[in-house]
């Protein structure tokens, strides 16, 4: 980053948004107004994004440090693992028998699996959400795949250490392992498809497309796996020892691992949060960090004038004549039968509508209809009228408005500014719930 950006207005003040709309000024807290996820100009009302630098601008010292304190962002998950893990420990050794030893171990191991599974996802989007459970599942799902073959030799020959015990095989086998899990596990919470999730040559290929961050990330990962261990092993017993109570210290002694594994698994779903793009998941500018995270938005919005279009359209009821009376009726028919091509043909029959012939409920409707037959101009044309009447349908018109911007016309500030106010204009009711929605999504 070169020098930091300030606010136009203000020039002695940081720039933490710009403005995109009419004057693309760049603004200070104070120039900033926020509803709900959307930040606005105070200068001129149009819509104002925030600054933000690529995640991977910020080097791998600082990932390390965002995982080692992953665990703790997740405290009470953690704190559910440390006494899951320590109830276990507690049954597995006040019992003695090597069948509960056993169980003791695969459910341990299988709870190991599970938290660590659920910190990869987390670090992957942030914060866990809905599809977390899935994403863990294809986690899951890829990690077995490339174990199986591994536990079906072990299975038949031995593991090393025991029967096989210098089976070079197994040895590379684990080693491919080691290097393979940490880009699968990645690439499984991305929700990239799950074909490519059980083909190793596009894992190996997004990790030599990372290159040295796969490789930075490797050795980290491995340092914190050989702290895991020695701590499960070793340190544990010294700690657990400095706390008399039993179950409580077996609870104590599964904390510094389980920390310890928590952070790597952060560090491999950190791949995903900072590099997803370059697993073909998600667009390059999704994956930033605003510039000032802790900058809050100060302003008062400033309100868009739209008042005079409207002016004398409502209250004036026009008698229909009876040719027109004729029309409406056929237009009627047409937007009941749904037959869009033939209502729009009929609303551009006739040079003029009454506003008691075609209210805004209607012009609502044949916008709708001017949608499906791709008449997108005349459909923006309807609900811009449909808006400025200011009726009982006018939070309809102007949410069909927002989504035709959004999701035809790609134009995305112009939906979420008019989300926005339908938010604000309709609190509480079933559109502004719709477009508050919208605005989170
Ligand atoms: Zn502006
Ligand atoms: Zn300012």
């Amino acid at each position: 980053m070169s020098a930091p950006v300030k606010c136009t207005t203000h020039p002695d003040e940081l720039a933490g948004w710009q403005c995109r709309g009419d004057c693309k000024a760049y603004l200070c807290p104070k120039c900033t107004a926020q509803l709900v996820r959307l930040y606005t100009c105070c200068r001129c009302g149009g819509p104002a994004h925030r600054l933000s630098v690529p995640r991977r601008s910020k080097g791998l010292a600082h990932w390390i440090g965002v995982a080692i304190a992953r665990p703790l962002k997740m405290f009470p998950m953690f704190a559910l693992f440390v006494l899951l893990l320590g109830g276990i420990a507690f049954v597995d050794i006040s019992s003695g028998t090597p069948e509960v030893h056993r169980i003791a171990t695969i459910v341990k191991l299988a709870l190991v699996t599970v938290y660590a599974l659920f910190v990869v996802d987390a670090a992957a989007h942030g914060a866990p959400d809905s599809r977390t459970p899935l994403r863990v599942a294809r986690a899951l799902a890829a990690v077995l795949f490339v174990l199986a073959p591994g536990i079906v030799y072990a299975y038949f020959v031995g593991v090393p250490g025991a029967a096989a015990q210098h089976d070079h095989a197994m040895w590379l086998f684990g080693g491919l392992v080691v290097a393979y899990v940490p880009v699968a596990l990645a690439v499984a919470v991305s929700e990239a498809p799950m074909a490519s999730l059980m083909n190793p040559f596009t894992m190996f290929e997004v990790a030599w497309r990372l290159g040295r961050t796969y490789l930075g990330t490797l050795v980290v990962v491995a340092v914190l796996v050989a702290a895991a261990v020695s701590l499960a092993t070793g340190g544990s017993a010294s700690l657990k020892q400095s706390v008399p109570t039993p179950l409580v210290g077996d609870a104590v002694a599964a904390i510094p691992w389980l920390w310890s594994l928590g952070a790597l698994a952060a560090m491999i779903g950190l791949l995903t949060y900072v590099h997803g793009d370059r697993f073909g998941w998600g667009h390059t500018a999704e994956y930033v960090e605003p510039l000032y995270p802790k900058m809050v938005a100060l302003g008062a919005r400033k309100l868009a004038d739209r008042s005079s279009a409207a002016a004398g359209m409502t209250g004036e009821i026009t008698r229909l004549d009876a040719a027109e009376r004729a029309d409406a009726g056929k237009l009627d028919d047409a937007l009941r039968t749904e037959n869009a091509a033939r209502a729009i043909k009929l609303y551009e029959g006739r040079a003029t509508w009454s506003a008691a012939a075609v209210d805004d409920r209607k012009l609502v409707a044949i916008a709708r209809c001017a949608v499906r037959v791709k008449r997108l101009d005349l459909a923006e044309r309807l609900l811009d009228d449909a808006v400025a009447r200011k009726g009982r349908s006018c939070g309809q018109a102007m949410l069909a408005l927002a989504q035709l911007h959004g999701d035809s016309l790609g134009n995305a500030d112009r939906a979420a500014a008019l989300y926005a106010s339908i938010v604000e204009q309709f609190a509480g009711s079933d559109v502004a719930k719709v477009a508050a929605k919208k605005l989170a999504g």
